[in-house]
């Protein structure tokens, strides 16, 4: 877990009120709120600079005059938690004050976060603004910012049948075949199965598919005390296992030992279903089971 963020709160209040005129940048930035749009301006270095300056303050230059839309919605980079708000907070919540990196800019605006819960406050959050009914072109037009939707809970009851999309599709026509497909990525050589297009590590292509057989060895495994109602008996055993040829391991249940004789660097094939039986899914491998080769060392 990474540790809270170094952070020191300061405060700049004019509690009367401070009239000053705004500048043409400020007074932009300003006047886009109140149309609900955030802008930031863009530096002669080329980045952007929200809320936008009117000199850059990494070089001293004067800004180009071209305004960038940004956001709205954005990542928190660092955060401090206020516990009790005051009155001159901008909300009545607990809540976070927080640096936030709108998307399309190059720094990072200080505002108000306000998560469902203290405890799922974190860097790299990603939050959106809350508008005020009436904006007036102020920076409190935006009350504060909440998180992005990433989950939602409501009472649910789906019958559905998973459809497999691309590259599980083959696999799992492979698999109704009794045939294991993998596939080599063209730019760094690593062979995956289950058959993907792309490779997870480098980014490179995976053109074709490619047979691996179904032994391979037990790279990690653990016991499970819980039933399963794919697992022959409790306890039982699943583990990771690494096909020969491939390169990232693969995880299913092993059986046909006892638990407590099942051991890392163990030869195992995978035990099918009758060929009658067979569908295109992954319960046509019941498990695997050792071969009685001997043991391979793991690097
Ligand atoms: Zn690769």
């Amino acid at each position: 877990m990474p540790s809270d963020p170094l952070v020191a709160q300061h405060v700049l209040e004019f509690p009367g009120g401070y009239t000053r005129s705004t500048g043409p940048v400020v007074g932009r930035f300003l006047t886009e709120l109140r149309e609900r749009r955030i802008v930031g301006v863009r530096t002669s270095e080329g980045g952007v600079l929200v809320p936008p300056l009117e000199y850059d303050p990494a070089t001293g230059e004067p800004v180009t005059g071209e305004y960038v839309e940004v956001g709205p919605a954005g990542t928190v980079t660092t955060w401090t938690w206020v516990e009790e708000p005051l009155d001159i907070h901008p909300v009545d919540v607990p809540f976070a004050w927080a640096l936030i990196a709108l998307d399309g800019a190059d720094t990072a605006l200080v505002h108000a976060v306000v998560p469902e819960h203290p405890k799922a406050m974190r860097t790299g959050m990603r939050v959106r603004p809350v508008w005020r009914e009436q904006p007036t072109g102020h920076i409190t037009d935006i009350r504060h910012f909440a998180p992005e939707v990433t989950k939602i809970v409501s009472p649910v009851r789906a019958e559905y049948r998973l459809r497999a999309g691309g590259s599980l599709a083959v696999f799992l026509a492979g698999v109704e075949r009794g045939v294991l497909l993998g596939g080599r990525c063209e730019r760094c050589a690593k062979v995956y199965v289950p058959y993907r297009t792309f490779c997870p590590e480098c980014g490179g292509p995976i053109p074709d598919t490619l047979e691996l057989p179904d032994t391979g060895t037990i790279t990690t495994f653990a016991i499970n005390n819980l039933p399963d109602p794919r697992a022959p008996e409790v306890p039982f055993v699943s583990a990771y296992i690494l096909l020969d040829g491939a390169d990232l391991p693969m995880i299913a249940l092993v059986a046909g030992v006892p638990a407590h004789e099942v051991r890392q660097g163990m030869r195992v094939r995978a035990v099918w279903v009758p060929e009658s039986e067979r569908t295109a899914s992954m319960a046509n491998i019941r498990w695997f089971a050792p071969t009685g080769e001997p043991d391979v060392e793991l690097s």
